[in-house]
């Protein structure tokens, strides 16, 4: 890695007579505490300097050890201590003319709007970047931030797109099939389920409600109620600063329906929007889009982060651990792409978030325990075909990265199910130890002080019932006895004629 920096130093006044004590700085500084930290032989040097009118130039050089950006904060202190006492010339600040970094690499990277950076190269072994920045971005540690991003830019070209780790943990026996057709065009045809107004939304009729609250009612007993569960609600509209915290404003930005509020609340504002409706009985778009501020967040993405702003910066008593709760108050919300499919994969679905935490090891053992819960549900229950994998942990996956988490006992467990109808297998929930993500992303802190560690688990109720209805189908005489005492009687749902 190659760093080349061409800047200067604004002073309060012409510093040449201070020349030679500049020159004799310049040359301690190579020696001394721009190599400091550094293997022998490397780190920052400044190469020449100038002194013009009310600046002094100066141009460095440095490898990765220690920044080019870096060297010339660090020069600032000593150079502003000697020319203070000496000379009472004040240093007013840094600009930098030219920014350059240089690293190898065996691919091009495919972005063009990066923030900062003016222009970037590639000669088929080498990238370089031109920035531009200032002094404040230098502190606000920008460049280092740029070529991060670069980096994992390319190591993720090179994984091929989203390909995501995957890992068998475990597999059930199979199971007999009892149906072999697509789940969502049977509900369609017995009238269970409408497709909604709007985009990948159903509206889903009495009979398979009452299938998601016998579902609900099994993960109430057989897991919550069982592992000693709290119910709390959790908000459904998520302001940035959560997704700032979460991690998601890392990524998320094409999957979120986006929430705006109006400008403002005055009809009179408002009333040349409704007047246009009323005339023409079309919703003005256009004139609607200038009056809506920019968006504030968005709608529930993935349920567990706005509870988090609940803990922010808190410290939690020690004998609150392991904590338990759950949330099932409302839809998550997702831009899906064109992989929409029945009620497979929608753009809005109901589910059960469960989150605990504690410390590293009490997740760890909750998570084993939810496990246990989960297969006896799946087993003895709903009688599943269905199988376990560790998979690239969904908080890393939605932030745009692959790969498993660095710890063996922080990822996800996906769980998914067999579906005849497409010989294939669907992701219905899963299970995920976090570490200490959200803590510190939050800022939440134990009593004891010790590290703390959560983890929390999607239930998605439209997954559940594909599931079961592609394994069994709609006829509850193909459904486990003990499921069909849980849903009792189907209701009587709509005929249409
Ligand atoms: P997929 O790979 O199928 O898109 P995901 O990895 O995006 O799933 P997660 O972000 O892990 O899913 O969400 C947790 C759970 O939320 C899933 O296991 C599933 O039950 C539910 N879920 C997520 N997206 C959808 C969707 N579009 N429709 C229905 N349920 C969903
Ligand atoms: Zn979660
Ligand atoms: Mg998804």
């Amino acid at each position: 890695m190659y760093f080349h920096l061409v800047g200067y130093f604004n002073t309060s006044a012409p510093a040449n007579q201070a020349d030679a004590d500049i020159a004799a700085l310049i040359g301690e500084a190579n020696e001394t505490f721009l190599t400091k930290g550094a293997p022998a032989g490397k780190g920052a040097k400044i190469l020449n300097f100038r002194i013009e009118d009310q600046k002094i130039h100066i141009e460095i050089e440095s490898d990765r050890y220690v920044r080019a950006h870096d060297a010339i904060l660090r020069f600032k202190k000593p150079l502003a201590a000697l020319l203070g006492k000496k000379y009472r010339i004040g240093i007013r600040g840094i600009e930098i003319e030219s920014f350059v970094v240089k690293f190898p690499s065996n691919d091009p990277v495919k972005s063009t709007k990066i923030p900062y950076v003016s222009n970037i190269e590639f000669d088929g072994q080498e990238i370089t970047v031109e920035m531009e920045i200032n002094e404040s971005q230098i502190q606000n540690r920008i460049p280092d931030r740029i070529i991060t991003l670069i980096e994992d830019k390319i190591a993720m070209q090179g994984y091929g797109g989203k390909e995501e780790h995957w890992n068998l943990l475990w597999e059930s026996e199979q199971k007999q099939v009892l149906c072999t057709e697509d789940p969502t065009a049977e509900l369609l045809k017995e009238s269970w389920i409408k497709h909604g107004a709007a985009r990948g939304q159903w509206i889903y009729g009495p009979e398979i409600t009452r299938l998601f609250r016998a579902f609900e009612s099994i993960v109430v007993k057989e897991v919550l109620e069982f592992l000693g569960y709290r119910e709390m609600i959790f908000p459904k509209l998520v302001p940035w600063s959560v997704w700032e915290r979460s991690g998601h404003a890392k990524g998320v930005y094409p999957e979120i329906y986006y929430v705006c509020p109006p400008k403002t609340r005055d009809p009179d504002f408002w009333e040349e929007v409704s007047d246009y409706y009323k005339v023409t009985h079309e919703v003005p778009l256009d004139l609607i889009e200038q009056k809506i501020d920019k968006p504030i967040g968005g709608l529930c993405y993935a349920q567990c982060p706005p509870f988090w702003h609940f803990l922010q910066g808190t410290t939690i008593a020690d004998d609150t651990f392991p904590a338990r709760v759950f949330d099932r108050s409302g839809t998550s919300h997702r831009y899906e792409s064109g992989g929409i499919h029945g009620i497979e994969r929608v753009d809005e679905f109901h589910r059960i978030e469960i989150v605990w935490m504690g410390t590293p090891e009490q997740v760890v053992e909750e998570s084993e325990r939810i496990q246990e819960r989960y297969k006896y549900i799946f087993e003895e229950i709903l009688e599943l075909t269905w199988r376990k994998a560790w998979v690239t942990p969904w908080f890393m996956a939605q932030e745009g990265l692959t790969g498993t988490a660095g710890r063996k006992s922080v990822g996800t467990i996906d769980y998914e199910s067999f579906m005849p109808y497409r010989d294939g297998w669907l992701e219905f929930q899963n299970v995920s130890v976090n570490g200490d993500k959200y803590p510190t992303g939050f800022g939440v802190k134990s009593q004891s002080g010790s590290e703390l560690w959560s983890g929390c688990s999607g239930v998605g109720l439209e997954r559940w019932a594909s599931a079961l209805l592609a394994q069994k189908g709609l006829d509850p005489d193909n459904w486990s006895p003990a499921f069909r005492r849980i849903v009792g009687e189907l209701p009587r749902g709509f005929k249409f004629l």
